[in-house]
């Protein structure tokens, strides 16, 4: 007779982790209990020793699907007469160090039962099982136990408890169980918040209103979306209007893969992403001009299946596919509130289906793209947060890093993880910073989080820097926007030793005051060498450069031709008047609000304007998305360059690459000559910096043929090549290079010049 002590973490709680131990333990005729406490499952199990291990085996191989152990810690102990197996009620006490999970999209069971007439639960919105259903955005605090999630105020029907206590059942401890009898309900409002309709008759109002080409707004489960027929061009652009977007791309919810197989042409590795668990938004090739005005100038569709059950009644209710993007105006926060929804949504909608599940965090839509049969983030958040980035090493201390400024994320660093917020969004509105503090709140509140380091970008403008200059109580630290991009690379792969960093992205603060994002780096946690960057260009008129191609592309006609480039006959010449181009001439000469910049994703909108595809943005990454579309794998040349040009000053000269493809009679190649070109010099600055680790960050790597090319190059060349997977490239990611490099520091005097 033996008895065994385990301690497990990871996502062991709320995926039906308990009652798989139970049932395992009770058959092999083990005594002892299982519970959850905050820092994770205590099983103990007591018995002959061969049952026992037969135990442990069953704990290796047979998890329920969504378990993850990430540690495991067992002792032998002295029998002490258990009686029978047992679980245990949870625990508030001991150091919260569970796994708060993702939210789950339904599983195939409880679709089956959704749709079947004959069941009890035949076409309700609620329907979840312990395989899946809600968890992020409706937990309160930890454990993860139904007192302490929105669903609390919800008492479960005879029917749902017997469910419930029944550890054979497959809803057994599920916390968000619920029926029609007992569980949240939907209801139909109009625009001015009269109540038009509840249950059925909800979600058939709802359908008519989509039919006919109006605007629903629909909460879900990490907030609201906005809906309408994606085949209707009116309908899409009476949503741009109000919504105020008038050009980025909207993601699109499918019936299934074979309605979406009109729209589009995903691949395998497509196919399989779109229907994972997570049920992210995956960027794909498009097919035909239905879904055009969907996203207007370019060849690819935001595709996304069904993840809830509303989703699966909307679109088995329709014949079309939908428009789903978040319930927000341009670039605030989602809205997760009912009366936040009328207030800010109502305008820009026909109707509004609520209900009185309380969302208690928001969380937008994931996005992911593939490219090399590697799937990459575009945006990180429902579905894989709060899944934390392992470590290999213990952090030396909590750490906080604020991230940046776009794309905003935090994270906060402990023991051996790092936890990614969900994404925040562009920290330039009042609500964004709302936002981020609020969630901020929740995190350290959750996990018992208290900083001793905070981290943010060096940019002296970024929201988030002036937010963490701020604070006191904790040491600051500021981290260069680009290191932190490549510390984010090495934090998901737990590498720590001298590395080629490729930093291309659009523009951060370097350390000379100068705008960065065309660098190649000898790197390793404590220490960032520039060792080459792109030869610097002049952004005429600062930011508002960056939302206008034609006006990097005059910048580099200047630095090449001189005056003389307002006489070319260029489609971003062409764009300005002849006074515009005068003033432009003088500000580029005279220095003027031009501010030198060394951005490689600036050099992908001139390529775009001088091609004569876009001259001004309304989006970010707008001409780089243009460029990426007209990738051609049958073009195989490229144009010159020239790095470092015998001078020694670490410059990547890219006057060749356009002298070349000024030239090029076959613009339609352009594009893709102009990445293979990228793909050398990445290629010739690796192999001059000499380390065997290529690390690949920054927007730019975005860009899928791109980065496939080059891991493909640079793998030949016999180097070890890493680009991000558990985060996106952008700046998405870089608060998880901030964390590391933070937790990582050796020493915090003298190594950190502000603060503390
Ligand atoms: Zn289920
Ligand atoms: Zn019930
Ligand atoms: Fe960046």
């Amino acid at each position: 007779m033996v008895r065994l002590k385990l301690h497990l973490q990871g996502a062991v709680q709320g995926v039906g982790f308990r009652p798989f131990v139970y049932r395992t333990a009770r058959r092999l005729g083990l005594s002892g209990y299982v519970s959850n406490n905050p820092a994770g499952v205590f099983i103990e199990v007591e018995g002959a020793r061969g049952r026992v291990d037969s135990f442990l085996r069953e704990l290796e191989t047979d998890t329920p699907p969504l378990a993850k152990i990430t540690h495991r810690e067992t002792a032998l102990a002295a029998p002490v007469g258990y009686r029978e197996f047992e679980i245990r009620p949870s625990s508030e006490r001991g150091a919260p160090a569970a796994v708060l999970l993702p939210d789950m999209s339904i599983c195939a069971d409880c679709t089956r039962e959704l749709l079947d007439a004959q069941d009890r639960r035949y076409r309700y919105p609620f329907i979840n099982c312990t395989n899946c259903g809600p968890r992020f955005t409706l937990i309160e605090g930890l454990p993860y136990d139904r007192p302490n999630t929105t669903m609390k105020a919800f008492t479960m029907c005879p029917e749902c408890q017997a469910e419930y206590d029944t550890p054979r059942d497959r809803r057994y401890h599920a916390q968000p169980n619920a029926c029609p009898r007992c569980g949240p309900a939907v209801w139909l409002v109009d625009a001015q918040g009269t109540p038009r309709a509840r249950g059925e008759s909800a979600v058939r109002g709802l359908l008519d209103a989509i039919e006919q080409g109006g605007i629903v707004a629909v909460k879900g489960i990490g907030g609201f979306h906005l809906i309408c027929d994606a085949t209707r061009e009116a309908a899409v652009e009476r949503l741009r209007a109000r919504k105020g977007r008038s050009e980025k791309p909207f993601a699109v919810m499918f019936r299934d893969l074979e309605q979406l197989r009109a729209y589009a042409t995903p691949d395998p590795e497509e196919e399989a992403l779109l229907l994972s668990q997570e049920r992210p938004v995956v960027l794909m090739r498009r097919k035909g001009e239905a879904l055009r005005a969907v996203s207007p100038g370019l060849l690819t569709v935001g595709a996304f299946l069904p993840y809830s059950p509303l989703h699966h009644l909307v679109l088995e209710g329709l014949d079309v596919p939908i428009v789903a993007t978040s319930g927000n105006l341009s670039e605030e926060p989602i809205v997760k509130e009912n009366d936040e929804a009328l207030a800010r949504l109502g305008p820009l909608c026909d109707a509004l289906l609520l209900h009185d599940r309380p969302i208690h965090r928001r969380c937008d839509d994931s996005v992911l793209k593939e490219a090399g049969g590697a799937p990459q983030f575009i945006r990180r958040a429902r579905g894989y947060v709060s899944m934390p980035v392992l470590l290999p090493t213990r952090l030396k201390r909590p750490v906080l890093a604020v991230g940046g400024q776009l794309k905003n994320t935090f994270a906060i660093g402990f023991d051996t993880q790092i936890v990614l917020s969900q994404h925040i969004g562009d920290m330039e509105s009042p609500e964004s910073l709302a936002h981020f503090e609020e969630t901020l709140a929740d995190f350290c509140a959750l996990y018992q989080f208290k900083p001793e380091l905070i981290v943010h970008d060096l940019h002296p403008r970024y929201e988030t820097t002036r937010w963490a200059q701020a604070q006191t109580g904790a040491d600051r630290v500021g981290l260069q926007h680009h290191y932190a991009h490549i510390l984010s690379c090495m934090a998901e792969h737990g590498l720590r030793e001298s590395v080629t960093g490729i930093a291309w992205d659009g523009t951060g603060y370097g350390t000379d005051g100068t705008l960065w994002g065309g660098e190649v780096f000898t790197c390793d946690l404590t220490q960032c060498e520039r060792t080459f960057h792109l030869r610097p260009l002049r952004l005429i008129g600062g930011e508002q450069a960056v939302r206008e191609p034609r006006r990097v592309a005059l910048s580099i006609l200047f630095d090449l031709f001189g005056e003389e480039s307002l006489e070319m006959d260029l489609p971003p010449v062409a764009a300005f008047d002849s006074a515009e181009r005068a003033v432009l001439w003088t500000a580029w000469h005279r220095k003027f609000h031009a501010p030198f910049c060394s951005s490689a994703g600036r050099l992908f909108d001139a390529v775009a304007a001088l091609t004569g595809r876009i001259q001004r943005c309304t989006y970010e990454a707008q001409a780089a998305m243009m460029i990426e579309d007209c990738y051609d794998p049958d073009v195989t040349d490229r144009y010159a360059y020239a790095i470092d040009n015998g001078q020694g000053d670490g410059q990547i000269d890219w006057r060749p690459l356009f002298r070349d493809l000024l030239a090029d009679r076959d613009p339609a190649g352009a594009p893709t000559r102009f990445l293979n070109t990228l793909v050398g010099i990445a290629h010739d600055a690796a192999v001059r910096v000499g380390r065997e680790i290529v690390c690949l960050s920054g927007g730019v790597f975005q860009n899928g043929p791109l980065r496939a090319m080059m891991v493909r190059r640079l793998g030949e060349a016999g180097f070890r090549v890493y680009h991000q997977r558990a985060v996106p490239p952008n700046d998405g990611g870089i608060s998880l290079g901030q964390a590391y490099y933070g937790g990582m520091l050796k020493r915090i005097n003298g190594v950190i010049h502000e603060g503390g």
